[in-house]
């Protein structure tokens, strides 16, 4: 069989080490020369950067930060950078803490060292995302990506168990979905096993011992190679669906890339058995004859008690239309192993509503 695949590597210093992010950072600012950052962290956030910050000087902060990054909060933070005279953005946070430092990037081309504090990956991707008007729009541009990523584990001891798994399995996602997005190549397809296979032992670990840092590191080095993948491959129609529904019925990100995660896999793994056969083992430890993938995640979902109805979180049947026809708009131009209609995406957000299908176990203990 012939290999044949164009592969872009995006270029970003990784700096991982628990424990250690001040003094990292402080190294870093020095390294780029920074006299006036800006630190970007949320007020739920804010314990956590002061404790990697506090000893800045030259700094200012920002706190106002808010998921899916609307517009108009994107427009304050980038005038909070100006009349600082940032010359570096500094996140300390999650997902929407890295989202909105995206958002002054892509303006002002001001360089940004990431110290994450979920698994969502933001991080390494070099895709920005702006919501008005209950319409989230994303893009690539290689100014947003971070200049520098500080890992450090400790500063995720924090996150509660429920949060952890869902952020987890929000990487997790990332790895699944860069199997059939329009990018996915050898390269970006190996990185997302190896991220999938780190997130299920870290998603077990720290369900196990959520103090314990060998889950958490696990937990990080695992999002980190998910959103490198997920960066190169591109998205597929788990993000087109988690975007729709993230940006018009203002869903919680990591909770919805949770539960919709395995109504998509459901939808595609027969379709690709071979990918399904790798990220089977990559979630089971080990090749496992007649075992699938949508078996394999429902087993780890089942031990970490993932959340499995959008309607716990707001979402509900009448949104179904509307929801539907945005997924197939953003989805229009999408090679996905099985072709979208109507019908079966709105079988994956009904089923995804009550988590229906994966709730009932038929009498040999396998799912529906
Ligand atoms: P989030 O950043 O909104 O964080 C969720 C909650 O956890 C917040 O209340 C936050 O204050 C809290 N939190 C964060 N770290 C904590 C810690 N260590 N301890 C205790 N609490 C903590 O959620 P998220 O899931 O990390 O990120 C979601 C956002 O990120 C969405 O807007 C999504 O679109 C974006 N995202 C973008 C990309 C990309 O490549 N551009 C990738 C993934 C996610």
């Amino acid at each position: 069989m012939t290999i044949h695949f164009e592969h872009t590597t995006l270029g970003q210093r990784v700096i991982f080490g628990s424990a250690s992010a001040s003094r990292n950072l402080v190294a870093e600012l020095r390294r780029m020369q920074s006299h006036r950052p800006l630190v970007i962290a949320s007020v739920q956030e804010r314990a956590l950067a002061e404790a990697v910050c506090g000893e800045l000087s030259g700094m200012a902060w920002f706190d106002d930060v808010r998921q899916h990054v609307p517009v108009a909060n994107a427009e304050s933070a980038r005038s909070a950078a100006a009349a600082h005279g940032a010359d570096v953005l500094i996140t300390v946070g999650g997902g929407s803490t890295t989202g909105l430092a995206k958002a002054v990037a892509l303006t002002s081309a001001l360089p940004i060292i990431a110290i994450p504090t979920t698994y969502a990956g933001s991080e390494a991707t070099n895709v920005w995302g702006l919501t008005e008007e209950r319409t989230k729009r994303t893009g690539t541009d290689d100014r947003v990506l971070p200049t520098t990523v500080i890992y450090d584990a400790t500063l995720t001891l924090s996150l509660p168990v429920k949060l952890s798994i869902a952020s987890g399995l929000n990487a997790l996602a990332h790895c699944v979905d860069s199997l059939w997005a329009p990018k996915s190549d050898p390269i970006n397809r190996a990185l997302a096993l190896e991220g999938a296979r780190a997130l299920n032992l870290a998603m077990r670990a720290i369900t196990m011992d959520p103090e314990g840092l060998d889950g958490r590191e696990q937990a990080l080095y695992g999002c980190y190679l998910a959103a490198v993948a997920f960066a190169s491959a591109g998205s597929g129609l788990h993000h087109k669906i988690c975007h729709v529904l993230g940006g018009t019925f203002d869903l919680p990100h990591a909770e919805t890339h949770a539960v919709i995660l395995p109504h998509v896999l459901r939808l595609n793994g027969p379709a690709v058995p071979d990918l399904d056969e790798r990220l089977t083992a990559a979630l089971s430890g080990s090749r496992a004859p007649g075992r699938t993938a949508i078996d394999a995640l429902l087993a780890l979902n089942d031990e970490v008690g993932a959340p499995t109805g959008l309607g716990d979180y707001g979402f509900a049947t009448a949104d179904i239309p509307e929801a539907v026809d945005r997924i197939l708009t953003a989805a229009a131009d999408l090679s996905n192993p099985v072709p979208l209609t109507a019908a079966n995406i709105t079988s994956v957000l009904t089923n995804a509503l009550t988590g229906a299908p994966f709730s009932v176990s038929s009498p040999t203990g396998a799912r529906a």
